[in-house]
């Protein structure tokens, strides 16, 4: 994890504040890391020192359907999720994402964009992340 460059890693401004006590880094949050929260997108990021979180409100994911290219004809938007079954519909797609890809397969849905990246840093000769074993 990378140290944050607003308070060089201590967690506090260099000025004090009102109080007298030392202002607390708001790009950190205090941590004297660096925040990776990316949060521009209708899926949310955050990665800790333990984990990739991933986080989509259920009003988020239903605005994708709503908005999908399968969801037109055209002019008008095909189908709606009925009310109450909100959490319903969230579950199905979950459910999807878990799934197998084809019956011969070891993969689920969710796999194929991590491959996809895996592949481009294999492509890409992301030296700065990866050690390449020399057979
Ligand atoms: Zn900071």
């Amino acid at each position: 994890m990378k140290v944050c460059v607003a308070c060089n890693g201590s967690g506090y401004y260099d000025n004090i504040g009102k109080n007298g006590k030392s202002v607390k880094c708001e790009s950190c949050e205090g941590s004297g890391k660096e925040r990776l929260e990316f949060k521009e997108q209708v899926l949310e990021f955050k990665i800790t020192d333990e984990s990739l979180i991933m986080k989509m409100s259920l009003e988020s994911l239903e605005f994708l359907f709503n908005a999908s290219p399968d969801n037109f004809n055209g002019k008008s938007q095909l189908a709606k999720i009925k009310d109450g079954k909100h959490q319903e519909f969230a579950e199905f797609v979950v459910r999807f994402l878990m799934d197998y890809k084809d019956a011969d397969s070891s993969n689920v849905n969710w796999s194929v964009p991590f491959e996809r990246a895996f592949q481009e840093i294999l492509e890409g000769a992301e030296d700065e992340i990866v050690d390449y074993f020399n057979y």
